[in-house]
């Protein structure tokens, strides 16, 4: 019999980059106030929970799903009032779909684009799909630096451009006019992504039938359905047919699609969590800025991004106390000392807020 080797080494094997890469770390957060995710906070009324037990026990199981998704599809395009002559595409989450468009776009000397500080799914799925990455900063307050952004598109023509609207870690929606601008730029497709779309009151849908370059990307995540894994993709059907080769046959299994069209039925439970959420937000903003050298960012979405005095010390107290947040210290240049909270229930936030107090102000 051959000898098998003692050892086989991984290093030979898997790709550099890949080897390189620190994987995408989630915190445990048993037993904590969890404010560190951007999920929303609520837990669905008596009756639709009753109902999706009902849907769940009845499933067929022992079947694959319906590839195609046609029902919840049409629910999704009732819902989130999706224009006609475009097509949807399903993701297992939006992350699948940031790969899937990766994966598509992924030609010799092609290049994936977004600003910094960003979505970090951007570019590490860039880097799992071999593509070129490159981030453009933002300007110090977190606007698109436009002319930046004009100079990088012409240096790297850019295959694809990923802009998140509201942007993630920073909150902010970005000067529509201004991805106008970026969007007449570029060679490539833009994908602007509204992962925060029920927060912020603002969207690019409409500017869909005008730009045959720009898709949008939404999610059911940070609705209510983190756990469900659904996102989708907007745009014409001469982009959508050719994704869709990429896209693995029953990438939304059978639960999600029929928990998800039945939520998607009872939209105004969403809506009204929605609206608290923002209620909510508006209040942590008052308090956060309260605090003796707390600077807060402005927020279209359901979390917060603030700066403080030793961010590394009081997201660890913080985390002793039981309230797990994110801490983005060291994630890059313009984040120094920066924290960013999910939005929760008010229960939470206060809890929150009183800890944080007393660690920035501790009574003497
Ligand atoms: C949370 C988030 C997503 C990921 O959403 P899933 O649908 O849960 O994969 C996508 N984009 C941005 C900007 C996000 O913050």
């Amino acid at each position: 019999m051959r000898a098998m080797p003692n050892s086989y080494d991984p290093d030979q094997i898997i790709r550099p980059e890949i080897l390189a890469l620190s994987a995408y770390h989630v915190p445990s957060a048993t037993g904590m106030i969890k404010l560190d995710a951007m999920e929303n906070p609520y837990p669905l009324p008596p009756a639709l929970r009753d109902e999706i037990a009902q849907l769940t026990a009845d499933a067929q199981i022992n079947r694959y799903p319906d590839a195609s998704a046609a029902a919840l599809k049409a629910s999704l395009r009732e819902a989130l009032m999706i224009p006609a002559e475009m097509e949807i595409m399903l993701g297992n989450g939006s992350d699948e779909i940031i790969q899937i468009i990766a994966m598509a776009t992924a030609r010799p000397g092609a290049v994936l684009m977004s600003v910094e500080p960003a979505f970090v799914m951007f570019r590490m799925i860039a880097t799992f799909a071999n593509i070129k990455y490159v981030g453009v900063p933002l300007s110090a307050d977190f606007s698109l630096d436009l002319e930046a952004m004009l100079a990088a598109i012409g240096k790297y023509q850019p295959t694809v451009i990923f802009l998140a609207y509201p942007n993630n870690p920073t909150g902010n929606l970005f000067d529509a006019e201004a991805i106008a601008r970026i969007i007449e730029a570029t060679p490539g497709i833009v994908i602007v992504d509204e992962a925060y779309h029920i927060f912020a009151d603002a969207s690019l849908v409409d500017k869909l039938a005008q730009y045959p370059n720009l898709l949008l990307m939404r999610t059911l995540s940070k609705l209510g359905l983190a756990g469900l894994r659904l996102g989708l993709l907007i745009g014409r059907p001469e982009w959508l047919i050719q994704l869709e080769k990429l896209r693995l046959p029953y990438n939304v299994g059978i639960i999600t699609q029929l928990v998800a069209q039945a939520v998607l039925d009872h939209l105004d439970v969403l809506l009204e969590q929605a609206a608290a959420i923002k209620t909510e937000r508006a209040i942590m903003s008052r308090h956060l800025t309260a605090l003796e050298g707390v600077e807060v960012f402005p927020s279209n979405a359901n979390f917060i991004l603030f700066r403080v005095n030793g961010a590394d010390r009081i997201f660890l107290e913080l985390k002793q106390q039981g309230i797990l947040i994110k801490n983005l210290d060291g994630t890059h240049p313009s984040l120094t000392n920066c924290l960013r909270a999910t939005v929760g229930t008010p229960g939470e936030n206060a809890q929150f807020y009183k800890a944080l107090q007393t660690i920035i102000s501790p009574a003497v």
